[in-house]
């Protein structure tokens, strides 16, 4: 039987005034049928050119959630440029409440630029790649920490080596106000969307929340933040505002290096003793990690190598030996106190 070899497409015309609704189809491969991925788009003519991005992470429903509300208010409120929103890029997983597609087992985040021949992840990853990315100048990725992880809303970057495009995407990611703006050195960032995209050229922040599960709190705060990054960029009027968090309502920004993460000593409970935002003294105890397979195992006290602020958390699930539990951060000058 002979199979006609489809590409990825759009079905609504981007570049048509107003707002539009559709899809971007990633064609059928070897392991699945082809995706229908919502896609809504409002075009204000000349101006800033924006992507908006969610579930590209399954159990990280914030994203969607956020991009769905958007489309509550931002066609009365945006005043010049485009703005496409892709709210749910990974539908298998979102609808299977998972982290990685659960076709392929990959991790949609670690296969970009994607491969029209591959499987299923590395299908959509092309289709985003080749049809929605060219079509932006700034991409907001919005993800959260998933159920098993506090973290606190913030925007994350990653160094990059160009200095001009990172001046630029930490000034993005700050003008968003979150509590916390984060540069993260990481040592796996082959094949993520936000290092495909500086390859490209492309402004990319990538919003995080954590706190094991949706709540409208945590929602309000994401909105605000994506609003005041909307506001920054000229695609809307008004004031930003930073969000208020834990009876705070200041921002800052932190770096998380390598030697930041600190890993179980054992498999067992994660017990918490300190608090995501709290500043630790070097020596300070933050947890104690309970073997649970024989009492007989003491805990195991788990103290700050250095004097530091908790910027992300094990929270619930069962922990591994050599998984991560604690990101640490220092503090990190931000772009508008270097830029005076
Ligand atoms: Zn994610």
């Amino acid at each position: 039987m002979a199979t006609m070899t489809e590409t990825p497409h759009l079905t609504l015309d981007l570049d048509a005034p107003g707002v539009r609704l559709g899809h971007l189809v990633v064609p059928k491969g070897h392991d699945y049928e082809a995706l229908s991925l919502p896609v809504f788009s409002i075009n204000r003519g000349e101006g800033p050119r924006l992507l908006i991005t969610g579930g590209i992470h399954g159990d990280e429903l914030e994203g969607p959630i956020v991009a769905r509300r958007l489309m509550d208010w931002l066609p009365e409120a945006q005043t010049c440029g485009r703005v496409i929103i892709a709210p749910e890029i990974n539908p298998l997983a979102v609808q299977a409440w998972t982290r990685n597609t659960p076709v392929d087992g990959k991790n949609l985040n670690r296969v970009f630029p994607g491969r029209a021949d591959g499987s299923v992840s590395e299908r959509i990853a092309d289709a985003v790649s080749r049809i929605l990315l060219p079509m932006a100048d700034t991409v907001f990725d919005l993800h959260s920490f998933g159920p098993t992880w506090d973290f606190p809303p913030a925007v994350v970057t990653h160094p990059i080596a160009d200095a001009d495009l990172m001046a630029k995407t930490v000034w993005m990611a700050e003008a968003f106000k979150m509590p916390v703006t984060l540069i993260w050195e990481h040592p796996d960032r082959v094949g993520m969307l936000d290092t495909w995209a500086h390859s490209q050229g492309k402004v990319i922040a990538v919003t995080e929340l954590g706190g094991g599960g949706v709540g409208a709190e945590a929602l309000a705060i994401y909105e605000d933040g994506v609003r005041n990054g909307l506001i920054a960029l000229g695609l809307v009027k008004g004031r930003s505002a930073a969000p208020t968090f834990r009876h705070q309502n200041s921002s800052r920004t932190l770096k998380k290096l390598l030697s930041d993460e600190l890993r179980s000593p054992a498999r067992g409970i994660f017990d918490p003793r300190s608090s995501v935002l709290d500043e630790v003294k070097q020596g300070d105890l933050i947890g104690v990690l309970h073997p649970m397979d024989s009492l007989s195992a003491g805990s195991i006290e788990i103290y700050a190598p250095s004097t530091s602020i908790v910027c992300g958390m094990r929270c619930g699930g069962y922990v591994e030996a050599g998984e991560n539990i604690f990101y640490l951060a220092g503090t990190h000058k931000s772009s508008v106190a270097s830029s005076e």
